[in-house]
């Protein structure tokens, strides 16, 4: 059964760069049928935080890239490292090496100065002297010395590294804690990952990996190593490009599978479709189809298909993520209409959930002012008359519904002899508090009777206000 994890560093918060390649692993997963793991990769104790942690798993929740097991925390797994590194040491694959940090440095310098790659030069590999005193040593890794590790990448093709290009790298540092290509090796084998999907950056680690894999007699499993996303100017995608963390994209009002979407395309493609669903990702999905090439993050293109998800989407759905945004924003949701309903007016307006939920808000709490501009416009003494009529109208209607709210509209221009525009902006500046919104007669049928003809009362007292001030 094939099996992907994502082993996020809890160093920071979850960066989307991340996402992409928690992603495509889980993506992977689902299409095949196999598991999703989630590992938190916190042995560097002192960057890690429990902060990070707290991001990374919420991030992962609000996506919904839900994992078969974990999380696991290497913090968590000392024990079985130790085990592991001893193992290496008993069967000659690993031992203690006693260089000091200056011998280290000089050794550096003169390669350096031969114009050579620095490099660890094996001095301890064959050491069966007597070890100096009072130095706790680091145990190194035997890397082979002859032939090549052979790596048939499923996106970049095959690679071959020859043993003689790799140095024995640390696998335990001095004060016993283990290195990062031991945790990952031990844990990607106990764990039983079939395909490691991850960014190419750890490529140059994956020689090393496998020759430790290779030590411990375990099995290898097929790795893919997906190119980086960049910013705009080609430059590692950073803050400078605009928000790298997943959850402020949450807080900006994306929709989560508009995010997903979005990160998708940064290096794969099929055809030239844009927009895919959730289910339309895991169905179509392919490594064999992830681009070879870093890919360019552009945050307009990002918005864009944020747009097309909130226009596609149902308004029941819109209402569980637009929620949290009226409240946080004091509206009361029990105070105004059935929410989906209100997605449903505002989804070919809105490009995000936090504007949805601005342009949405006075149907969940009252506004204290109109909006200067328009109530200078539209709430004028000349308004007066419409507005009165309207009222009148709209209270003897027999039922409150968008055609008839709409006739009444109609009736009172016909009548005062104006412009639906001079009756139905008024309307719309004394329910909305603004001048702008979706079509009145369906906004008023939702507000409802009452707040209707209160807030109608309310702009009538506000125009006898100005007129009396303007007297
Ligand atoms: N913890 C590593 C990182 O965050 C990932 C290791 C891996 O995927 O093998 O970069």
């Amino acid at each position: 059964m094939i099996k992907t994890r994502f082993a996020p560093s809890p160093t920071g918060y979850l960066h989307i760069g991340g996402v992409r390649t928690a992603l495509f692993s889980w993506l992977y997963a689902r299409k095949h049928g196999g598991q999703f793991i989630l590992r938190i990769e916190d042995t560097d104790r002192e960057r890690s935080t429990e902060e990070s942690v707290n991001a990374i798993l919420e991030g992962m929740s609000w996506l919904g890239l839900d994992y078969d097991e974990g999380p696991f925390y290497q913090t968590h797994r000392f024990a079985r490292y130790q085990e592991v590194i001893q193992q290496l040491l008993e069967s000659g694959h690993a031992y203690y090496c006693y260089a000091t940090r200056e011998e280290l440095e000089q050794l550096r310098q003169a390669q350096k100065a031969r114009g050579e790659k620095p490099r660890y030069d094996g001095r301890y590999r064959d050491f069966t002297g007597t070890p100096p005193q009072g130095i706790d040593p680091v145990i190194r890794f035997k890397n082979p010395l002859e032939g090549e590790v052979v790596i048939d990448d499923l996106v970049k093709g095959r690679v071959v590294i020859k043993n003689s290009e790799l140095d024995d790298l640390i696998i335990a540092r001095s004060d016993g804690t283990p290195t990062y290509n031991l945790t990952v090796v031990v844990d990607d084998w106990d764990m039983g990952i079939t395909h490691v999907i991850r960014g190419d950056d750890h490529l140059n680690n994956t020689p090393r990996q496998i020759n430790i894999l290779k030590a411990l007699g375990a099995p290898i499993p097929q790795y893919a190593h997906i190119p980086m996303v960049l910013g705009e100017d080609g430059s590692r995608l950073s803050k400078r490009h605009g928000a790298v963390n997943v959850l402020q994209y949450k807080e900006a009002g994306y929709l989560p599978e508009a995010l997903l979407n979005y990160l998708v395309r940064l290096g794969w493609s099929c055809g030239d479709q844009e927009i895919f669903s959730i289910d339309e990702m895991v169905e179509l999905f392919s490594l064999e189809a992830v681009n070879t090439a870093p890919s360019t993050f552009n945050p307009e293109k990002c918005l864009w298909v944020n747009q097309q998800h909130i226009q596609r989407s149902s308004g029941e759905h819109l209402a569980r993520h637009l929620a949290p945004f009226i409240t946080d924003r004091g509206g009361d949701l029990d105070a105004g209409p059935a929410l989906a309903a209100v997605a449903e007016l505002f989804k070919e307006r809105s490009k995000t959930l936090l504007e949805m939920a601005d342009q949405a808000l006075y149907f969940y709490r009252d506004f204290d002012q109109f909006d200067a501009a328009a109530a200078k416009k539209h709430l004028r003494p000349a308004a007066a008359a419409p507005l009165t009529t309207l009222k009148s109208k709209l209270e003897a209607l027999n039922e409150w519904q968008a055609d008839a709210i709409h006739a009444a509209i109609q009736q009172t221009a016909a009548e005062l002899e104006v412009g639906m525009g001079k009756v139905g902006m008024p309307l719309r500046v004394a329910i909305t508090g603004t001048g702008q919104s979706p079509s009145i007669d369906q906004v008023a049928a939702l507000l409802g009777r009452e707040k209707v003809l209160a807030r109608l009362e309310k702009a009538l007292a506000f125009i006898a206000q100005r007129k009396a001030m303007a007297n």
